[in-house]
């Protein structure tokens, strides 16, 4: 059997799946990853949630970089990977997507809002960091572009207004987590997708998995730090993979 035929059938037999999701789903969709040749850290270092709250130099420079990558991110359609996912939970095989993309192409891809779970946010709006007032990112980006001009919350006058995202730094939603942690105790297949699974408390998530008795499968380009745990590792490109073990045309 081909390792896209083992996905089949391990999915096949599944009686309820999860699937976890890293950058790596959406660099087909034209949105570099972090870690990957060419990946948004070959070209910046990230700036922590600390220094965001506390330097006006690295609110600038973190707008500034959100008009950057919103170059990509504005313009990216779901790709053959998302739609295979989001077929997988209209069979009813997958309860629910769980992400540390802020893309929000899971949604895009018509997957229902309450079945994708987001455990770095989402960076396609913005939050005040006081009080929780949401923003939208186009006229902050109007007032940047200008003359570098910072948001303020019209609810609270704070000057913290921050794409929704979790910076390093930054505390976990605690809502998403618990739902992320009950879900993956549900399921009994768990199946991680495009990321190099380094980043915690997100990579975790595989590993309870299957020390509830999950199997674990691994679609990545590359190895990553839990191929060793795992029932099946398909290391290849993710659309064709998920696509056709999925039957998706
Ligand atoms: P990562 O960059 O650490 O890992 C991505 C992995 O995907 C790499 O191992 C790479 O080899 C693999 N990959 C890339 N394209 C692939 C393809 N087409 N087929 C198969 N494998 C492919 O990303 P991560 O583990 O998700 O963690 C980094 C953090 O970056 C996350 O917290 C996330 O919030 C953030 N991030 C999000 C986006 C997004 O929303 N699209 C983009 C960049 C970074
Ligand atoms: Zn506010």
């Amino acid at each position: 059997m081909t390792p896209v035929d083992q996905l089949r059938e391990l999915i096949r037999s599944a009686r309820r799946a999860v699937v976890f999701t890293g950058a790596g789903i959406s660099t087909e969709s034209g949105i570099p990853d972090f870690r990957s040749p060419g990946g948004i850290w070959t070209r910046f270092k990230p700036i922590d949630y600390q220094d965001f709250v506390s330097s006006v130099e690295a609110r600038r420079e973190t707008w500034r970089r959100k008009i950057e990558t919103d170059k990509s991110m504005t313009v990216a359609e779901p790709n053959r990977g998302h739609l295979a996912v989001a077929a997988l939970v209209r069979r009813g095989v997958v309860s629910h997507v769980i992400t540390q993309n802020i893309d929000g192409l899971h949604q895009r891809s018509g997957i229902p809002a309450e079945q994708v779970i987001e455990l770095h946010g989402n960076a396609t709006y913005a939050k005040c960091l006081e009080c929780g007032q949401r923003h939208e990112i186009g006229p902050i980006k109007a007032a940047f572009a200008s003359d570098e001009t910072l948001p303020i919350c019209d609810a609270c006058e704070s000057d913290l207004v921050k794409t929704a995202t979790i910076s390093f730094g930054q505390a976990m939603p605690e809502a998403e987590m618990r739902r992320a942690e009950a879900a993956t105790l549900e399921c009994d297949l768990f199946i991680a997708v495009g990321s190099s699974l380094v980043v915690y408390p997100a990579a975790g998530f595989p590993v309870v998995a299957k020390r509830n008795g999950a199997k674990l499968a691994i679609v990545n380009r590359e190895a990553t730090d839990l191929d060793d745990m795992a029932d099946l590792v398909v290391n290849a490109e993710i659309g064709p993979t998920l696509g056709g073990a999925v039957g998706l045309n």
